[in-house]
This record gives structure tokens, C-alpha cells and sequence, in this order.
């Protein structure tokens, strides 16, 4: 294999500009690497609810220099109550700790999806091309190089491709082969969609529970801001549908989620009606090695945790640091960079995968012992997945 001999001459193509797309590109940017981002979408993708930047994520975001821009951009959300979804009832209440943030005294940052990746689009800059609207046909590897054909940009030549295009990767299929190898289904599905603050919220979480069982979860950052909400439902075998059909989609979950009072068909009516919408099953993405010739997966392509967990982004954020870091410091041999960067990362992931197996019943067991009275303030009831976050000692990079 030709060895890279100068940053600035070596040109890398990132498909995904989300989470890990983002930050692997800024890193590679910052290192002096030509860097061309491919997105399907016509911008930085919006939708999603809540995402958290936790443990080894922080000191990732304390070295790019935004972890104090996230904070101040964080959801600072003040408490959550669980509502039963038959009367409306609100049954729990805390404000110590939310079920999707956590602890409000920990150190983890909250941040809304769509917030998390403007920071670090506007973080990077002009210092990254976009190719917007478009994906990867084909990507044929030589000794030199990488020529990539798109659905509509003409054909270029990198020296390195590197999937960032989430669990359903496009370049995963292409290098490696099909999802069904690499996707293990953890028996969930949700839909995450933004609608309007229908329940009046104001930097508050409310959880819609029907018989132990949290069938949706509606985030609020601001009062007069839209509703980032999720529904979801659990299905032991995965679905067949089309991935690019919404309205049937929509539908779908429409039929899963059972009709239970008066606030979930309201839920599901202001769903019809979202244009931000984003569904998927739950899953981790299992693989013996990340990368292959030219070509290396970063975040959910490579190695999903778990979306409920809510480690994905930060898993995602420190893959995309090492492995950057690793192509900087081995620019000579491309080999080393991707064996160093399954060994500073394969442990992490491995740990926290198990992690999210293991934990991936506990919201629904804790919710179930929620106490009779409706004031009570039992932070020790409910799941706090960023006290079980395992740490990584970061290697320093230049
Ligand atoms: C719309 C959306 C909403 C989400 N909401 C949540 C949430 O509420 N909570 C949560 O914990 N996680 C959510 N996630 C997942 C979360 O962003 C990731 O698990 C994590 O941040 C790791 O990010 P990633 O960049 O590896 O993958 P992703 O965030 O999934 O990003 C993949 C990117 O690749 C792009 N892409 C896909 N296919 C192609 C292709 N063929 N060519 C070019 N680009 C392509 C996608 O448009 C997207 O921008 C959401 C993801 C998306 C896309």
C-alpha cells in the first residue's frame, strides 16, 4: 500500500455529516487533511430528540474546544414527571434527574441532536467541502487510491473513504456487505419526530407510561420551542418496511402503539403531521474489524451501542478522535493507523455494548415501582446509564 506521505495532499471523503461525520471531520480538517463530506440530506441532517455527551466524550469536547458551547447550548432540563396514559395522571414527579439526562448535578451534557451537530458545524467551518443530496454509487480500491461514482456529483479520486452514515450505512453495504451481517436487533423500534409543545412544557421531560411501560416521551428545552417526542414500541422479530416510505412509517407505529387515553392519540395525531420525522429499530452494529483497504467506519456504521442507551453520540465522538488522531500520526502507514485504531477503541465499544444489553430492560422495571405519592423525590428509582458510562484514557494526537 502507498504510504501517505503529506496531510495536505492526502484528500479523504466522509459519507454522513452527522455525529461521527462531523466530528472525525473537524479533527482531520484540523490536522490539515482535504476533507469532502458527502450528505444525503440537502443540509446537515435535522430531527432527533435529546443526545448525550458523557465520560471519555467530555475530554473530547474540552480538546475540540466546544465542550463549553455545548454546555451553555445543553437542554437544561429542571425535572420530568411520568403520566399515566389511561387517566393523564401524573404518578412521579423528580427534579434531581431526568430519564433521558440523567443526574442534573453530573458533569454529562444534555444537548438536543440538532444543537450538537450546528456546534460542530459551525465549529468547523469553511475548512470542509460539502457535497449535499447525494450518496455514493461505487467505490473501487487500488494501490493509490479510491475512485468514488455519486448518484448525481461526477466521479473523484480520494486517497481514503470513511463511512460515517449511521446504522444503516451505505458504505458498510458497499466494503463489507449486507446490514443483516452486522445489525444485532435489540427488540425495540422508535420513532423520535418534533411537533408542537401541545403539553405546555417548559425545559421539562414528560413521560406517557401504560402499564409499567414508557410508550412516549416528550422533551420541551424551551417554552415556546417545538416538542422533540418519541414513541416507541417492542417487537421480538424485526420489521419489514421501506426505509424511505414515512407515510407508511408513520403508520406503522400509528398501528404498534396501542390506543391507550386521550394524550397518546393526541401524540400520534401532531406525528401525522411532522415533517421532521425519524424512525428505526434499536440495534448495535457488531463487526470483527472497522476497517478494510482504504475504508473505515466510524460511529453508528461501525459500532452502535444502543440509540436508548443514549452512548451512541458519545461513542461516536471519541471513535472519530482516535481515529483521526491515529491517520495524523501514522500518515505513512495507513495499516498501523487502522490496527491502532481498533485497539484504543475495540474495548470501549465492546464494554459499552454490553452495557446497553445488559441495561437495555431497566427503564421499563424501574418505571414500574414509581411511588404513590405524586411529590416524592426518588432520584435512586429511576436509571442513571451515565453513572455505568466506562472511561478510556485518551491518547494525545500532535
Ligand atoms: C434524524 C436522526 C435523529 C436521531 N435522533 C436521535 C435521538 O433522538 N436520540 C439518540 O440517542 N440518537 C438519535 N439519533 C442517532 C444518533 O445521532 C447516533 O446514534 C449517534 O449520534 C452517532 O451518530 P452517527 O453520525 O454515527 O450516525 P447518525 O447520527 O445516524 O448519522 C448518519 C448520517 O449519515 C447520513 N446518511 C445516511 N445514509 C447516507 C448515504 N447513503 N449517503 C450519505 N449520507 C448518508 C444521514 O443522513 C445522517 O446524517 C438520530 C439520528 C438521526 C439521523
Amino acid at each position: 500500500m502507498e504510504l501517505l506521505k503529506n496531510k495536505k495532499n492526502k484528500s479523504i471523503l466522509i459519507s454522513g455529516g452527522s455525529i461521527s461525520g462531523l466530528s472525525t471531520a473537524y479533527w482531520l480538517a484540523k490536522y490539515g487533511f482535504n476533507v469532502t463530506i458527502v450528505e444525503r440530506a440537502t443540509h446537515i441532517r435535522p430531527g432527533g430528540q435529546a443526545v448525550d455527551v458523557r465520560g471519555t466524550a467530555l475530554e473530547v469536547a474540552e480538546r475540540m474546544g466546544i465542550l463549553n458551547i455545548i454546555r451553555n447550548n445543553s437542554t437544561k432540563l429542571t425535572g420530568m414527571s411520568i403520566v399515566d396514559a389511561i387517566t393523564g395522571d401524573e404518578i412521579f414527579r423528580n427534579t434531581e434527574q431526568t430519564l433521558t439526562g440523567g443526574r442534573h448535578d453530573s458533569p454529562d451534557v444534555e444537548i438536543l441532536r440538532d444543537d450538537l451537530c450546528r456546534v460542530l458545524f459551525e465549529t468547523i467551518g469553511n475548512q470542509v467541502k460539502y457535497i449535499f443530496d447525494d450518496t455514493i454509487l461505487t467505490i473501487d480500491q487500488d494501490n493509490e487510491g479510491v475512485n468514488v461514482t455519486f448518484a448525481h456529483a461526477a466521479t473523484q479520486r480520494f486517497d481514503l473513504i470513511i463511512g460515517a452514515d449511521g446504522i444503516r450505512s451505505n458504505v458498510r453495504r458497499l466494503i463489507f456487505g449486507s446490514d443483516d451481517k452486522f445489525i444485532r436487533y435489540l427488540g425495540h423500534y422508535v420513532a423520535i419526530f418534533t411537533m408542537p409543545n401541545y403539553f405546555e412544557l417548559d425545559h421539562r421531560e414528560m413521560i406517557f407510561q401504560h402499564e409499567g411501560t414508557p410508550l412516549s416521551v416528550c422533551i420541551v428545552k424551551d417554552k415556546n420551542a417545538e416538542a422533540r417526542t418519541y414513541l416507541g414500541f417492542n417487537s421480538d422479530e424485526p420489521l419489514h418496511y421501506d426505509y424511505r416510505d414515512i407515510k407508511l412509517q408513520k403508520q406503522l407505529i400509528a398501528d404498534k402503539v396501542p390506543n391507550v387515553g386521550e394524550k397518546i392519540r393526541k401524540i400520534k395525531e401532531l406525528m401525522q403531521a411532522s415533517t421532521n420525522f425519524y424512525f428505526d429499530s434499536v440495534n448495535q452494529t457488531i463487526m470483527d474489524a472497522w476497517s478494510k483497504g482504504r475504508v473505515s467506519l466510524v460511529g453508528d456504521a461501525g459500532y452502535s451501542v444502543s440509540l436508548t442507551l443514549g452512548q451512541n453520540t458519545s461513542v461516536a465522538m471519541v471513535g472519530a478522535y482516535i481515529l483521526a488522531g491515529e491517520l495524523a500520526a501514522n500518515i505513512d502507514d495507513l495499516q498501523t493507523a487502522f490496527i491502532n485504531y481498533e485497539n484504543e477503541l475495540r474495548e470501549y465499544v465492546v464494554s459499552n455494548q454490553k452495557l446497553a444489553f445488559d441495561t437495555r430492560t431497566e427503564p421499563t422495571t424501574s418505571l414500574e415501582q414509581t411511588p404513590e405519592d405524586k411529590t416524592t423525590i426518588n432520584a435512586t428509582d429511576m436509571p442513571d446509564f451515565g453513572q455505568s458510562v466506562i472511561p478510556l484514557i485518551l491518547k494525545k494526537y500532535q
